[in-house]
């Protein structure tokens, strides 16, 4: 029995799955980011034809957006309504992905080194232990194949926009969404995947303009981000 969960955050994810594919919902803002992260990670890992694993999958915004990019994607949660809607939307979307509720620690045990990427978005600051997960993600790694993880930084400026902004005064995400303690620097994210083993190959800033409404790619990583990094090819 996996551990490194939080079931109070599995529980906020349950309650509000059946909104998921909903673009006007509390996931609105992983609709409008999909096609940034989406095409960020195909530039660095080309997905077509690529096995990916997808930790933290949700209701599958992300995964079934790279299956259609042509990888051949499974998804992974460990929240049961989100992975039921994810593999609902299937039948919509006519996409193929294979979605399991596993920890990624156990899939890591499973089946090491099967994956040529690995996303894991958005899901780092609900779990205890980030760490174990940027470790088996690592280790869910083939050689020469890509992790990225988003996450939100730590700092005056993310608890303003991250929770004052977007929980209190925008009301784009409900109370409680997030938890300042569980951001993360990316110098801590780099420095734990370092110890994973894997090389940073790119950092880039989320950014969100309340007043226009958009987001956008930029290097301003004081909010949210994504890290990309690479495990070494074998010599
Ligand atoms: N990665 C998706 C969903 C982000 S929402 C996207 O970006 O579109 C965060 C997701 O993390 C939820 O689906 C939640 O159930 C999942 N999650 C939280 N803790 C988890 C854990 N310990 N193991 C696996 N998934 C977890």
């Amino acid at each position: 029995m996996n551990t490194n969960v939080d079931p109070a955050e599995l529980e906020k994810f349950s309650e509000l799955a059946h909104r998921w594919w909903d673009p006007q919902s509390e996931f609105r803002p992983l609709h409008e980011i999909n096609p940034l992260r989406l095409d960020h990670i195909d530039r660095i890992a080309t997905l077509q034809g690529k096995n990916v694993l997808d930790v933290g999958c949700g209701g599958g915004i992300l995964a079934e957006a790279m299956a259609a990019r042509g990888a051949r994607v499974t998804g992974i949660d460990l929240a049961d309504k989100p992975l039921k809607v994810a593999q609902l939307h299937l039948l919509e979307s006519g996409q193929q992905v294979d979605y399991r509720r596993i920890a990624v620690e156990d899939l890591a045990t499973e089946s090491p080194a099967s994956f040529d990427v690995v996303t894991c978005m958005e899901m780092l600051e609900h779990v205890p232990d980030p760490a174990a997960v940027v470790h088996a993600c690592a280790a869910l790694l083939k050689p020469g194949g890509h992790a990225f993880f988003a996450t939100l930084n730590r700092n005056p400026k993310s608890y303003l926009f991250a929770i004052i902004g977007a929980e209190y005064v925008l009301n784009m995400l409900p109370r409680g969404t997030h938890d300042y303690e569980r951001f993360i620097k990316p110098s801590e994210l780099s420095s734990t995947c370092r110890r994973a083993g894997l090389e940073i190959v790119n950092l880039i800033g989320m950014t969100y303009n309340p007043f226009t409404k958009v987001y956008a790619l930029e290097a301003d990583t004081d909010v949210n981000y994504i890290l990309s990094t690479r495990k070494p090819a074998q010599s």
